[in-house]
């Protein structure tokens, strides 16, 4: 092996291995920003070495190949559902069953059943070379692309691993990271996202795979199929699939009886509650793989194995009544008021009832005895109504037809689930939620100014948009209740400093729907200031990388209020950035305006992201396929022989690396 492979390799090895410790073991061998050194430098020296090209590199976990549509495949062998037990007699039962058909003692192995997507991994040689959804176990769809983001997912396996095996496991979404992504969506105007296992399932499907790579996905193992596997139980299945690098949970444990399988399923009906993502139960499995032949499957599931379902936390209380709460995009919440009740160890007073939908679905009324879980959801949710205990003189719920807040008639759009208050620059919660986003820390980050003043402020008529922050004066704000002279100095002079804030965070401030810190940042860079926004048609917009046609649209009708633009011009005057600075626009120039380019192949005195950074500071946009919009490539060395194929197609002219630079005035 010549040096540079070497190199390579050692670099991929020790990624690697890093990935390993964080991802799998949950140990920290090294601090991000040294990873992140290691990871350029292996990125570097392969852009430099297509040659050694590795589809199993560790720089390929940040995605970025998009699927379209995904491939059917077949599984070779079919993925089963499992047999559901709800008590000692359904395991009993199984056991008689299971006693039946086999000869000997039996043990089985209890491991705990993750609520997430099912997905089956292929690997041949050690290598990844397939991720398959479960489908309808039949078949299922290719997620390879995504699934290699997910960094417990080893691309390479280690140790003595069979040449060729499937192994089955669940992909979830810990709690933690599902939390913090309702955060950023919450932020930006959008729905939070129901729960965990849904999003986990929906982030397989996504088409862009660098969106699946920035979602904190796991992927934990439970089963391997294949031929001439040379394993005997179970139980010794989950240790070798452990060996060879894959994140086996260590809770799996062996029992020698169905009562030593209840003392498993009574101890985590408790301490699930401390595990970082959801489970709904016990799987149970015969451990003798022998046995496990003799007893085979019926139609659906294994005979061998068993899931035993955690009661789902559950109780039932009184609807005293429900409210309906306005968010800050306009967004209307009912809201069900609960008799508090004591559930999985916290007292439950409130729960979400989503909207008009869910309340005509469930018939839910008020004075209703309604059953109440707490499943995956954050917030506890309302099964069903006990028609039983319904009062005689029970009225059907009728929702709202105006805000709870200011009257206006609510508008529902086609498609939307939600209804909106439009009164958007009259409506108390929305201009006081739009003036504490505008406050926030990732936005105007104002010190010396709360959430709770705002409202105080915009109670006492001193102000009514953000802009009005600007012209606030000590003597107005001294006589606010809980006030004190050095407050007041502290919150004017927050308000100054804002002025200094950079133009992209400002545009995120200003609490565009749909206009998060990403894309406001996207938007700033490519316009460079508010008017070319404000000017700027949707069509236009979409031309922007990661703006579609949703956001454009908001956009658009964000600008296209008279208020609004009032507003703008009211922060200008006051100095707030509105364009983004000198030192910003440094480098910066119109020459390719209007160009859009694909950036393809390998570079050698420019790397490829600094090349797509020199497309977008000289205005131009960098497109990730060819089509017949694609104004030039610029090609490197290796073009792949499909992208040549399609530039030629569509006429599309090449530029080199040197005729691109000189175009920009480099020689
Ligand atoms: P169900 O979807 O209720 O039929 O349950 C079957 C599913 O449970 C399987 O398809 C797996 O995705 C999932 N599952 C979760 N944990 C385990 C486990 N430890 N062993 C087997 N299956 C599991
Ligand atoms: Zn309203």
């Amino acid at each position: 092996m010549n040096t540079v492979e070497q190199e390579l390799q050692n670099l991929r090895d020790e990624l690697n291995a890093f990935n390993y410790s964080y991802y799998v073991l949950d140990q920290k061998e090294i601090s991000d920003y040294d990873f992140d050194l290691k990871l350029k430098a292996l990125q570097e020296l392969e852009l430099k070495h297509p040659e050694f090209f590795d589809p199993n590199s560790p720089t390929q976990r940040v995605g970025g190949a998009v699927t379209k549509n995904f491939d059917t495949i077949v599984h070779e062998h079919r993925m089963y559902s499992l047999d559901n037990s709800y008590s000692k007699e359904d395991l009993q039962d199984w056991e008689t069953r299971v006693k039946k058909m086999v000869d000997g003692d039996i043990q089985y192995t209890c491991e705990l059943k993750y609520d997430g997507a099912s997905i089956s991994l292929t690997y041949e040689g050690g290598i990844l070379v397939k991720a398959v959804t479960r489908g309808d176990g039949f078949q299922g769809d290719d997620v390879t692309e995504n699934v290699k983001t997910i960094k417990s997912v080893p691309l390479k396996l280690k140790g003595d691993f069979p040449p060729k095996f499937d192994i089955r496991g669940e992909i979830v979404l810990p709690f933690e990271g599902f939390i913090k992504m309702n955060e950023e969506r919450v932020e930006i105007g959008e729905e939070p996202y129901r729960n965990p296992r849904n999003t986990a399932s929906g982030s397989l499907k996504l088409q862009d795979s660098a969106e699946v790579a920035k979602r904190p996905l796991e992927c934990l193992l439970y089963n391997i199929t294949g031929s001439k596997l040379n394993i005997k139980s179970q139980i010794e299945s989950l240790e070798k699939a452990r060996s060879w690098g894959f994140k086996v949970p260590d809770a799996a444990k062996l029992a020698n009886s169905i009562d030593e399988v209840l003392e498993f399923v009574n101890y985590w009906d408790v301490k699930r509650h401390n595990l970082p993502y959801e489970t709904d139960g016990v799987v149970v499995k015969v451990n003798n793989l022998q046995h496990q032949e003799e007893l085979g499957y019926t139609a659906k599931a294994p005979r061998w194995a068993m899931a035993y379902k955690f009661k789902a936390e559950q109780v039932s209380t009184k609807l005293n009544s429900i409210t309906y709460q306005v968010g800050r995009t306009g967004a209307i919440t009912p809201v069900a008021n609960l008799e508090p009740v004591e559930l999985a160890g916290t007292t439950v007073k409130r729960a979400s009832l989503h909207n008009a939908d869910q309340i005509e679905k469930l018939d839910i009324r008020v004075g209703d005895e309604v059953y109440v879980e707490k499943g995956g959801e954050i917030i506890p949710k309302i099964l069903g109504v006990d028609l039983t205990k319904r009062p005689i003189n029970s009225e059907p719920s009728r929702y709202i037809t105006n805000c709870p807040e200011c009257e206006t008639e609510l508008v529902r759009q086609e498609g939307e689930a939600q209804h909106y208050c439009p009164n958007y620059n009259g409506c108390k919660p929305q201009v006081i939620g739009r003036i504490q986003h505008f406050i926030s820390r990732k936005a105007m980050d104002i010190d010396g100014l709360g959430g709770e003043t705002v409202a105080l402020l915009v109670n006492e008529g001193l102000i009514s948009n953000y802009s009005d922050l600007y012209e606030l004066t000590k003597a107005q704000v001294i006589p606010l209740e809980r006030m004190a002279e050095k407050s007041a100095d502290n919150l004017v002079q927050g308000i100054e400093q804002s002025k200094n804030i950079p133009f992209e965070r400002v545009l995120f401030a200003l609490g565009i729907r749909f206009v998060g810190e990403t894309v406001a940042k996207k938007l700033a860079k490519h316009y460079k200031n508010i008017d070319a926004i404000i000017e700027a048609s949707q069509e236009d917009l979409v031309t922007v990388d990661e703006i579609g046609i949703k956001i454009a649209e908001s956009v658009s009708l964000f600008f296209a209020s008279e208020a609004n633009i009032d507003t703008i011009n009211r922060l200008k005057s006051f100095g707030v950035q509105l364009q983004m600075s000198e030192a910003q626009l440094e480098g910066q120039t119109e020459l390719l305006k209007g160009d859009i380019v694909v950036v393809t192949g390998v570079f050698e005195t420019v790397s490829r992201n600094e090349l797509k950074k020199l497309i977008e500071d000289n205005g131009g946009k960098v497109s990730s396929s060819i089509s017949s919009k694609t104004s030039y490539i610029v090609a490197g060395s290796n073009m792949g022989p499909s992208k040549k194929d399609k530039a030629e197609k569509l006429s599309v002219l090449l530029v080199s690396e040197r005729e691109f630079l000189q175009k920009l005035g480099f020689n």
